[in-house]
């Protein structure tokens, strides 16, 4: 008789827990998992997924108004939320029937219901029923803050965002990171009236500045309205169901809706941690060494719930780590460094390395390239939205230690040009590629 019911029991079948699931399992570890949501996480739940199929139906409002100079005649285009709505949220219950099928093709038992450390070996179940395990994984991931102000039950967070029961007319979102700069440039495209409410002056704080700033400025021409310096007091719900927003500063806000994104906190209430004696820092997150070990020997944590860098390829890679290491006999260690990161606003930032300000920071003989330069097809429509390429390079080895980009597809030729960058190649390498042409992307190697 094996000494424990399973060898490893996860909690959160996110990203990261179905991951580290399917590897261990195929080490031959017993695995088991819970979730009392949906099989998926965030990201395929209510997160990365849903969102940028909403980025897609956004870049329709463009691209239907660009057509007519390419010779299209699109003269009767009309916008149906529920359609869109809907359809996103089949694919999402696609999705999470797949994860599903990875876990029972891996024999991962599912436990769909919350569960809690009892013990360092002991899970307990909300059905009361308690198991026991070699080694237990919290990946629980994160969940939305929303500061506290009266009415605060009339906001909504990121989580009901794919679940409007219409488009509305008029949305204030709060924050200026990433979730805010998201949703204001799909709703903006849509056809709401988007006001954006920050607490300090810039928008994507840990961006390279320039970057930011030209978002700002398209998104200012877009029509988002941007008050910085500006937090919710109070929502007062009107007669007409519609929201009256108090700021801590200037007049109030009409509106029909209310974003909070406001940053998200890890999920670790409830989770009995704390009396099983697992340590937690100042913002609940669970403290872990570079092997995901907690401060009990067989508590791990991978993902957002360690809070360190909450991304969703992140906690993949980190599951899969600590599965290989654990019940596989490696010894692989995650590399933080350069990690690449997308805001999928309007136009799209794509981002790896130093920002021009972390380089100075660090002492670095700091070389800036940039490209600043209207995409064809912008030229082609008479839309003066400019694209911007910046690069940061140490003079002292002529290394690229950053790059950064906005502009149509920046993600997707960011991705391919992290790679160069995590390899440490230098501006000449960039210099010595022949360009593509015609591209945006050849914009890279034909730096000044
Ligand atoms: P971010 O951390 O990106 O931004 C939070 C924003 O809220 C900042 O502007 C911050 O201001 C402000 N803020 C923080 N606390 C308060 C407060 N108490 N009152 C008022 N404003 C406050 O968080 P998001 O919510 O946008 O997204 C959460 C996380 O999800 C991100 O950090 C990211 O890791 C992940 N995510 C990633 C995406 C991607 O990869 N494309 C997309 C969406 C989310 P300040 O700058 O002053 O701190």
């Amino acid at each position: 008789m094996p000494e424990f019911d399973f060898d490893l029991f996860i909690i959160g079948a996110g990203s990261g827990g179905v991951r580290a699931s399917r590897v261990a399992a195929s080490h031959g570890a017993r695995v088991a998992i819970a979730e009392d949501h949906r099989v998926g996480g965030t990201c395929v739940i209510r997160g990365c997924v849903p969102k940028k199929l909403l980025v897609y139906a956004a870049q329709f409002s463009d691209d239907l108004h660009d057509a007519t100079s390419f010779g299209w005649d699109i003269s009767a285009s009309t916008f149906d939320w529920a359609t869109l709505r809907d359809n996103v949220a089949n694919e999402v219950t696609r999705l999470e029937g797949l994860y599903g099928q990875t876990l029972a093709n891996n024999k991962v038992t599912l436990f769909a219901e919350r569960a809690s450390i009892a013990e360092p070996h002991i899970v307990r179940l909300a059905s009361g029923k308690e198991v026991t395990a070699g080694t237990i994984l919290i990946a629980t991931g994160g969940w939305p803050h929303v500061p506290d102000f009266a009415g605060r039950e009339h906001a909504l967070t990121s989580n009901e965002m794919f679940h409007l029961p219409e488009l509305p007319r008029r949305i204030l979102i709060a924050g200026g990171g990433y979730i805010a700069n998201e949703f204001s440039g799909v709703f903006c495209a849509l056809g709401s009236d988007v006001t954006v409410i920050n607490r300090g002056d810039r928008i994507l704080r840990g961006y390279d500045d320039q970057i930011a700033q030209r978002l700002l400025q398209i998104s200012t021409e877009k029509g988002i309205d941007f008050l910085f310096h500006t937090e919710i007091q109070s929502i007062e719900k009107l007669a007409d169901a519609s929201l009256r927003v108090h700021l801590t500063s200037g007049d109030p806000i009409d509106v029909d809706s209310v974003l909070v994104a406001a940053g998200r906190v890890p999920n670790t209430t409830g989770l009995g941690l704390a009396e099983a004696g697992v340590k937690l820092d100042a913002h609940g997150a669970v403290i872990v060494d570079d092997q995901w070990q907690t401060s009990v020997d067989s508590i791990f944590a991978v993902g957002d719930v360690t809070d360190r860098v909450q991304l969703t390829p992140v906690a993949i890679r980190e599951g899969h780590a600590f599965a290989d290491n654990r019940f596989g006999g490696k010894n692989i260690r995650v590399d933080y460094s350069n990690i690449p990161s997308a805001v999928f606003s309007n136009p799209p930032i794509g981002a790896v390395g130093l920002t021009e300000a972390e380089a100075r920071e660090q002492g670095l003989d700091v070389q800036i390239y940039t490209s600043d330069f209207r995409a064809m097809k912008n030229a082609f429509v008479g839309n003066s939205e400019r694209a911007l390429y910046k690069m940061i390079v140490d003079g002292a080895t002529d290394k690229v230690v950053g790059l950064h980009m906005i502009g149509p597809e920046s993600p997707e030729i960011l991705q391919a040009a992290a790679i160069a960058v995590k390899a440490g190649l230098t501006k000449a390498d960039f210099d010595a590629t022949i360009a593509l042409h015609p591209s945006m992307a050849e914009e890279l190697v034909l730096m000044k």
